[in-house]
């Protein structure tokens, strides 16, 4: 069966795909239906944090479906219940908004945001987001994200929004001073935007401005959630307390979940018929849900993970160290690593189809920098796999241009 030009026919291209069709996904490992295998520091852009076929998740995922699939918003929901009670254990005291994708987790964060300015009732308006910032693709969201690609041809709903760079809190201070924001939303690693970590810093003066000046803080930790920086959420780093959380991806095991935690007296400005979704929160995505949770809440598998991002890092930085000007400074936390290539973008993606010739999946991202989302469950064994072929196909890569 020829798969790719099927794709071609029936599929719109809003994706630049792969030629390869995958038969089979099992712990950091895809196997496509020619055989062929590939580490997986993709998973699906921040999705399988378990890894592939984790048996935690097959579990939930045969327990939940011989109970039933969906029932809707009308019933108790109790696989539902029970993670939101965990994800609010674990971040902020308050109540959980469930979505079916990150996107959606945006928009709710949107019309949230704007009932309380209303309910407010001090003039408050609009939204400060980080120059880059990505935040989904729906219109709400696009209006949010900073990235000219992504919005400009699209229509811009009314709302106002205030860009910033990253750091800079002088800046914020200033618009302050103009207008009247209603909140500031960042992800505290911009994904997209270039994988560029916020200082713990920054996040602690953006959290005291919004205490001064009465804005919300919302954090849109969608991909930088479910453990990828190694906290729960990445502002756990800088000890901040926002108030709302949006998150998606990793959340739902792999089936789509997302949503927003907010304090209690903010959420409860959502009354019954002031925003739903017939599908979230799917009773399987919950789940999954929950037996991601009962991982990543476990200390022993909490280690496991700080000792390979540990050894991930310095791996890294090593080559860094042999290659000199080649890597420029590494980007990132965690499992979500940026290595900026001084390279053209032609070669930049010459380098990522090298890598998956020798079985190595990667992602890049702003045309030349390869971006890994490994899965939570990486090994050493698996980081010194990468390190060994990217080492050489990066050499062969600078060798190549330094002979023409
Ligand atoms: C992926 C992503 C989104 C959008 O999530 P979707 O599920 O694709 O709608 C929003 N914000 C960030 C930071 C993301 O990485």
């Amino acid at each position: 069966m020829d798969w790719r030009s099927l794709d071609e026919q029936y599929i719109v291209s809003t994706y630049k795909r792969l030629p390869i069709a995958i038969a089979k996904g099992e712990g950091n490992y895809l196997y496509d239906t020619n055989g062929k295998t590939y580490l997986d520091l993709f998973t699906g852009l921040a999705v399988n944090v378990l890894g592939h076929s984790h048996p935690r998740i097959l579990r939930a995922l045969r327990e939940q479906g011989e109970q039933f699939l969906h029932i809707s918003n009308v019933f108790l929901n109790q696989p539902a219940i029970r993670l939101a009670q965990r994800l609010v254990e674990h971040t902020i005291p308050g109540k959980v908004f469930f979505t079916n994708s990150g996107a959606e987790a945006t928009e709710a964060a949107i019309k949230l945001i704007h009932k309380w300015t209303k309910a407010d009732g001090a003039g408050r308006e609009g939204i400060v987001v980080l120059k880059n910032s990505f935040h989904g693709r729906t219109l709400g969201a696009v209006r949010l994200t900073r990235q000219a690609h992504v919005y400009q041809d699209f229509p811009q709903p009314a709302f106002s929004v205030y860009e910033l760079d990253a750091q800079d809190t002088a800046g914020l201070r200033e618009l302050c001073q103009k207008v009247k924001p209603a909140a500031v939303l960042m992800e505290p690693v911009l994904g997209s935007g270039g994988v560029v970590p916020l200082s713990e810093t920054f996040l602690q003066e953006v959290s005291a401005i919004c205490q001064e000046e009465g804005m919300l803080l919302a954090m849109d930790e969608i991909q930088t959630g479910m453990g990828r920086t190694g906290k729960l959420f990445a502002y756990q780093h800088a000890n901040v307390t926002p108030d709302l959380i949006l998150f998606a991806k990793g959340v739902g095991g792999g089936l789509p979940l997302g949503g927003v935690i907010a304090g209690t007296k903010l959420m409860n400005q959502f009354k019954p018929g002031d925003h739903g979704t017939t599908f979230a929160p799917s009773p399987l995505s919950a789940a999954l849900g929950n037996a991601v949770m009962d991982e990543l809440l476990d200390p022993e598998f909490v280690k496991g993970v700080d000792d390979v991002i540990a050894y991930l890092w310095n791996q890294l930085e090593a080559l860094r160290a042999r290659l000199g000007d080649q890597l420029q400074a590494l980007r990132g936390k965690g499992m979500m690593v940026g290595i900026p290539l001084s390279v053209s973008s032609e070669e930049a993606s010459h380098l990522q189809q090298q890598l998956l010739e020798e079985g190595i999946l990667v992602d890049v991202t702003q045309k030349t920098i390869v971006r890994l989302l490994p899965p939570l469950t990486l090994t050493k064994a698996d980081v010194d796999r990468f390190m060994d072929v990217f080492a050489r196909q990066l050499a062969a890569l600078t060798g190549t241009r330094e002979g023409a």
